[in-house]
């Protein structure tokens, strides 16, 4: 079957040849070393900007690809096809951090973040999730005083991707009332901020090589003119607005995992051999991979119609949280029976399946648990 991405175009396909050729040469042979490192080297982010894969649905004004989201799309995933390890921290940086900025920031802001995080000088990661507020972000408790001419923040936050690396940091912290009045964003510049302090790097059983970290923030003083919005307590609509967005980007990775899962299952069930036979001509395994390769496909299809209506304006949270839950649902079982197809080989590190597997969990669980994908669904019924 062939099938193309509407949103595809004869220059996207001329970049995607060489992106995914570089992807291929330069940074995969690069994962293994990341993942004993438990993050991603710094000259691969520079070496991504490079390519003009890092913002690339940002103006060039500001440093960007100047794309549509459909760029976006490409390289996120080319990314989660060809280097799994930087799928999530790539993600989190061009498809929601620099977003942040672009649409709340001044254009002063702007110009002062974006062109760094294009280049990859500056690695960007938000903050929302704390010990005692996950998904209920209303509960955030790191507060943000105005004290003289400065933000005084006190909190804590847990589960931060790029949480080492970064460089950048939106922070979701309370300005005002309890509940989502009072919460604002905040840009901490790790650099510069004193009170600011990164804790270990936490231990993962899967996306090894992507940082995921605490952070403190004990009296640290951030500049008013790093609040985005330009007023206090509109922290909670920007976060929805910014939803659609941020769930199309994990579904987006769900299907290209899912496509790569079942890719390296047909090869193997075809060389593997049990009874005399390919593993793949006992029906159960064909069959299998038939209601796979099909899932996986209406998966493509409706997330390829959400990124159209992305593009348009008009995805709205609902549909955006149909393909989050869906997709990385599906994910997770597709990586699960393609395990069980490799048989033990399937358990073991080397076999990429192994860590398909594993990686895969999370995705049901960031970006929102699916339970909560369910609740927005729901209430819309
Ligand atoms: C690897 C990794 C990377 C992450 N990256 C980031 C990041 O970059 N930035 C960030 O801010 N956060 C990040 N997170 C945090 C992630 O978004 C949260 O873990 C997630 O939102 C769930 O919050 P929680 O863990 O506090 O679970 P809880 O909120 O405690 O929920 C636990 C479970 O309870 C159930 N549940 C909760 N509420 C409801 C409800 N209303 N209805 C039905 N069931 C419900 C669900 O089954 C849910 O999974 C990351 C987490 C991980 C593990």
């Amino acid at each position: 079957m062939t099938y193309q991405s509407a949103w595809m175009s004869p220059e996207l396909s001329a970049f995607r040849d060489q992106f995914r050729r570089f992807l291929k040469a330069d940074l995969a042979p690069q994962a293994e070393g990341w993942r004993r490192a438990k993050m991603v080297d710094r000259d691969a982010w520079r070496a991504l900007g490079g390519m003009g894969a890092l913002l690339p649905s940002v103006p060039e004004t500001y440093g960007g690809g100047d794309g549509t989201f459909a760029f976006e799309a490409a390289v996120i995933e080319d990314i989660a096809t060809i280097v799994p390890e930087m799928a999530t921290g790539v993600s989190v940086h061009s498809a929601i951090v620099a977003h942040y900025i672009l649409n709340y920031g001044s254009h002063e802001q702007k110009l002062r973040w974006l062109p760094k995080m294009a280049s990859g000088e500056f690695v960007g990661a938000v903050a929302m999730t704390e010990p005692g507020a996950g998904s209920d972000l209303q509960a955030v408790r790191t507060s943000a005083k105005k004290v003289g001419n400065s933000y005084v923040l006190n909190g804590q936050k847990t589960f931060i991707t790029n949480g080492i690396a970064a460089d950048l940091v939106i922070v979701v912290a309370r300005t005002g009332e309890p509940g989502a009045k009072g919460l604002s964003l905040l840009v901490v510049e790790t650099e510069e901020c004193e009170g600011f302090r990164r804790g270990r790097s936490l231990d993962k059983i899967g996306l090894h090589a992507s940082d995921t970290a605490e952070l403190f923030f004990e009296d640290a003083i951030v500049p008013p003119e790093n609040l985005l919005g330009g007023e206090e307590g509109q922290g909670f609509v920007q976060l929805m607005q910014q939803l659609p967005q941020e769930r199309l980007a994990l579904a987006l990775a769900s299907v290209a995992a899912m496509e790569s899962a079942i890719a390296v299952t047909v090869d193997y069930a075809k060389q593997r051999k049990a009874f005399g036979k390919p593993i793949i001509e006992f029906q159960n395994s064909a069959f299998k991979l038939a209601e796979r390769k099909t899932e996986a496909t209406i998966a493509r299809v409706f997330v390829d119609h959400c990124v159209m209506q992305l593009i348009a304006g008009e995805l709205d949270t609902v549909t955006a949280s149909m393909a989050k839950y869906w997709c990385s649902d599906k994910q997770a079982e597709t990586a699960d029976e393609c395990l069980q197809l490799h048989g033990g080989y399937g358990y073991m590190e080397e076999y990429p399946i192994a860590r398909m597997f594993v990686d895969a969990r999370i995705q049901k669980i960031y970006g929102g648990a699916n339970e909560i994908m369910k609740v927005i669904i729901a209430r819309s019924l």
